[in-house]
């Protein structure tokens, strides 16, 4: 996951050498993130606990000519060259490029004078694993823009335009979470976010001090039908919703959860809101720990919402499980996919000393069964996007 190619900072720096010819005037970082507990809860007005990762895109820039971009990763051999008339219509730069000129399509429509600029992009966090590269590349452009520009734009607006960059420029449909995580992160701790208010609090998340680690592991399961399948989710919730007579299914208290079941009249809907009305009691339940200074016992929640979104909300694929298993077989306190599903990444709550014989567990389990070697990473909760 990302090692063994030097230092990203400085991979970005070299980028800007050779591409411009010339120093960037800054560098400019932004984090992936993961989810630590909360899936599908955001659509249904619910609560989400993702958290900053030690993974980080850096963007090394210097203004250039007047209403011009060009910008370079290292995952591209060309740059890519667009000036205000591009920058202005949503999907006319397309490709990777996209999350960098909506970035720049996001501030002027917010009536910013976006400076014309040259960027060079180097990243650690994996890309399309779930750890939100997208979500990095835009923060850290976003990062770099403001500063160059010296644009008035409180960091709280942040994460709102960065989301506007990569739903209406290049098309996706993401909830606020990526970003929030990534922009307004802080080292040792997870934020609490609720999708209904987007109101958000640093919620204390020490592994360190408490001797333990989260272990990711990268299913590397290919996304099978995962875009359908999160549309029919989405819709299945939403008719759920409309028939029990509330805006979301974050209105249905825990307490009223088997009431609530009673008036449906299909198993397989019923099963999708139980997913969702218990995996927000289960955040709720894991702040509380978290508050409460008792790390380790989040550890069932953990694999209590694994098995949710297996059995009830079906989104789990044999290689996530086979993680989830072999890691709490080898003595993780608790293990869960993390993402929206079909793939993606597992997380692993772990004594520090145990990472490593967890991580071994679930790459034996892997060759076991056929499955392409999985990558693993020991995280600490890390800082959100920063100047460097
Ligand atoms: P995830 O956010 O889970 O990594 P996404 O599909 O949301 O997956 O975003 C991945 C896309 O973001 C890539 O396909 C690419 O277009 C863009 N991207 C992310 N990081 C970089 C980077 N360092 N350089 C260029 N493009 C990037
Ligand atoms: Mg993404």
């Amino acid at each position: 996951m990302g090692e063994g190619r030097g230092d990203v900072a400085d991979r970005a720096t070299a980028g800007f050498r050779q591409r411009y010819g010339t120093e960037p005037a800054g560098r400019w970082a932004a984090p992936g993130r993961v989810n630590l507990i909360g899936e599908h809860t955001d659509y249904n007005d619910g609560f989400v606990l993702p958290f900053a990762l030690p993974l980080r895109t850096v963007v090394a820039a210097a203004p250039g000519p007047d209403g011009r971009w060009t910008v370079w990763s290292e995952l591209d051999d060309e740059p890519v060259e667009f000036g205000a008339e591009a920058a202005d219509e949503p999907g006319r730069v397309d490709g990777w490029a996209a999350y960098v000129a909506g970035v720049v399509w996001a501030l002027r429509a917010a009536g910013l004078d976006v400076p014309g600029a040259r960027l060079a992009i180097a990243s650690d966090v994996p890309v399309g694993s779930g750890l939100s590269s997208s979500a990095a590349i835009e923060s850290a452009v976003l990062a770099a823009l403001v500063d160059l520009g010296g644009l008035d734009l409180p960091t709280e607006r942040w994460p709102r335009l960065a989301q506007r960059a990569e739903n209406d420029y290049v098309g996706a449909p993401t909830g606020i979470m990526d970003q929030s995580a990534v922009i307004r992160g802080v080292q040792g701790h997870a934020l609490f976010l609720d999708c209904r208010t987007e109101e958000v609090e640093q919620i204390p998340f020490d592994l360190d001090a408490a001797g333990l680690a989260v272990l990711v592991v990268d299913s590397r399961a290919p996304h099978r039908h995962a875009d359908g399948e999160y549309a029919a989710r989405r819709r299945s919730c939403e008719r759920a919703a409309a028939t029990l007579g509330v805006a979301a299914l974050r209105d249905v208290p825990t307490a009223d959860l088997d009431a609530a079941l009673a008036r449906l009249d299909d198993e397989e809907t019923r099963r999708r809101v139980r997913h969702v009305v218990t995996e927000d009691q289960r955040v709720l339940d894991t702040v509380a720990l978290l508050r409460a200074g008792r790390v380790r016992d989040i550890g069932p929640l953990l694999t209590a919402s694994h098995a949710s979104m297996r059995d009830d909300f079906e989104i789990t694929v044999p290689e996530v499980d086979t993680a989830v298993e072999a890691a709490l077989t080898a003595g993780a306190h608790g293990a869960r996919m993390t993402g929206g599903g079909f793939g993606g990444c597992v997380l692993a709550l772990v004594d520090v000393d145990a990472a490593d014989t967890v991580a071994r567990a679930v790459a034996d389990a892997y060759a076991e069964r056929g499955f392409a070697a999985p990558g693993t990473l020991t995280v600490q909760p890390a800082g959100g996007v920063t100047r460097m």
